[in-house]
């Protein structure tokens, strides 16, 4: 689909990957925004705060660079917060929907009672289209090993039935992390993906990173 209003508006990002499987169920590309008005305690993905922070591009570069990743099953939206940045990437869902059949995974710091509270057409367009939302600000004392959330405050919302039996299939046996994925980047830099099942894990791969000279990049869902 060419044309369409909005394919231009910037998106303000921090981070692109693919494939990944540590955010979210099978396969997913992912897309962190950059900027986040919480500014949790012991966020994991700290240098994504800054609103002025990362990089430009456009929905449609986007949704581009979504469907030209080959055997993702879906998108997953994290941060930053993708409710600040609504709108735009509700198109980068349509424009990438439009080419594939994709499921979406988004995280967000607000709880799923305050969007629907605050009525904001914008953020309630994003929700519409996501499959499973995981809510909630990362609090630190509420720290626990669990798939795809840092502590247990945060949920695994089925909004539509497509994870839901995926869901259930990992979490019968126990609610546990999905691990973290470490992978050098073409530049060679240390990058790692996921939600770890201990705090503190940022701070001992930067150490031992740089323990062994290597230079770091560290980046993780919330
Ligand atoms: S943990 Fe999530 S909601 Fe909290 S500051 Fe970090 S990106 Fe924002």
């Amino acid at each position: 689909m060419n044309g369409l209003a909005g394919e231009d508006v910037p998106i303000r990002l921090h981070r692109l990957d693919s494939p990944v499987t540590t955010l979210g169920p099978f396969s997913r590309a992912v897309i962190w925004v950059q900027g986040c008005p919480f500014n949790c305690k012991g966020c994991i993905t700290r240098e994504s705060i800054d609103p002025t922070g990362g990089f430009e591009m456009s929905v449609r570069e986007i949704a581009d660079w979504v469907i030209a990743q080959e055997g993702v099953e879906g998108i997953t939206l994290s941060g930053g917060e993708p409710m600040e940045q609504s709108e735009a990437l509700a198109l980068v869902i349509d424009l990438a929907k439009d080419a594939k059949d994709l499921g979406i995974v988004c995280y967000t710091g607000y709880t799923l009672e305050a969007i629907r509270k605050a009525g904001r057409k914008d953020k309630l367009d994003l929700v519409s289209r996501t499959d499973l939302l995981i809510d909630g600000q990362y609090i630190p004392e509420k720290h626990a090993d669990l798939l795809w959330r840092g502590s247990s405050n945060q949920r695994l919302i089925h909004l539509t039935d497509r994870y839901r039996a995926e869901v259930e299939m990992l979490t019968s046996e126990g609610d546990r992390s999905a691990g973290v994925e470490v992978k050098f980047d073409a530049s060679g830099k240390l990058e790692f993906t996921g939600v770890p099942a201990t705090p503190g894990f940022r701070d001992r791969m930067y150490e031992r990173a740089c323990g062994e000279n290597l230079e770091s990049s560290n980046e993780e869902a919330e």
